[in-house]
């Protein structure tokens, strides 16, 4: 059965081709300046695409991003880059040359001084290795680094999370970072089971679907790119890729209106520097999913897909990012 790739109309299902996202990707990277995060997705993208063929070299396209962002004067960012293909590779193969050379390079500060968020990027990298003792000076020069007032505190609180766990592991005494771990886990643990739920469990996750995306992606809800099709896609790469490496495995989609996606916005954004209306954040959500319809995350390939579009999810979502000749994906 041929892919339609290359046949420059629209596949099965009307949904754009390989060729389409990847314009779209293009178009994202170009508005990247101070998300690590978006790095990250981005370079999910393009691996997605090299999956179909859309994309052949993902990690070249990250080299070109990197350098950009350096020439930008987006240090952190760029170093990011780095760091995002160094993780998604070790994931992938483990400890070659390519991910030594990279993270080489950020822990010698080549993009200079190394931010909160890759600190911990490079502890995850060493944990994995089973270098423990190496993991925990990175976790540490996480929590040095990260300016404690400010944008800094969510990625800084991710990496103490981290860092108590691998010291119960390795059976270290809780230190004060570790106790204010645990109180904050007391405040906070039933509303964050519910997103990051013990293996087996389902994670809630709110999404949009396809009749009410364009009015979202109008609203700039969206997120990078802002555009349906490739939120979509974005979504479906971002899943799998957590599916396959230790995230969540199994997702309860929660529908959202146009009205309650800008509310969540809000609260998300101002989440960023303010206890309370991260609180108030998980309260809002909690509130929303409670006896909310739900939506199974994956659905069988011959079900209906996730998005709402009515199509088979094996000619939808999930045609976006698995090629769909030449045996499983
Ligand atoms: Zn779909």
């Amino acid at each position: 059965m041929g892919d339609g790739i290359g046949t420059g109309g629209r596949g099965v299902g009307g949904l754009p081709e390989p060729g389409d996202f990847l314009r779209k990707a293009d178009e994202v990277e170009r508005t990247i300046r101070s998300d690590p995060a978006a790095v990250f997705h981005t370079l999910l993208v393009y691996r997605a695409l090299r999956e179909q063929g859309g994309c052949p070299d993902p990690d070249g396209r990250m080299r070109g991003l990197r350098e950009r962002l350096a020439d930008d004067g987006a240090v952190s960012v760029a170093q990011s880059a780095v760091l995002a293909r160094a993780l998604m590779t070790h994931q992938e193969v483990g400890m070659g040359p390519q991910v030594a050379a990279d993270l080489a390079d950020v822990e010698a500060g080549v993009y200079g001084p190394v931010s909160v968020h890759n600190a911990h990027g490079v502890a995850i990298v060493w944990e994995r290795e089973g270098a423990l003792e190496r993991a925990l000076d990175w976790y540490d020069r996480a929590l040095v680094t990260a300016q404690v007032d400010g944008r800094e505190e969510r990625l800084r609180n991710a990496a103490a999370e981290e860092r108590a766990k691998l010291r119960r592991r390795i059976g270290l005494e809780p230190d004060l970072h570790d106790e204010e771990v645990r109180r904050r886990e007391e405040e906070t643990g039933e509303l964050d089971r519910m997103y990051y739920p013990a293996d087996g469990e389902r994670t809630l996750t709110p999404f949009v679907r396809r009749d009410v995306a364009p009015e979202a992606a109008d609203a700039g809800l969206l997120g990078p790119g802002g555009d349906t099709d490739f939120y979509f896609m974005q979504q479906e790469a971002l899943w799998r890729w957590d599916r396959r490496n230790g995230g969540a495995h199994l997702r309860d989609l929660v529908p959202l209106s146009v009205a309650e996606l800008r509310h969540l916005a809000t609260l998300f954004e101002r989440s960023v520097d303010d206890d309370e209306a991260e609180c108030a954040r998980d309260l809002f959500l909690a509130g929303l999913c409670a006896g909310r319809e739900r939506v199974a995350w994956p659905p069988e390939e011959e079900g209906r897909c996730w998005c709402g579009s009515g199509d088979r999810y094996g000619d939808c979502c999930l045609r976006t990012v698995v090629r769909r000749s030449g045996g499983p994906g």
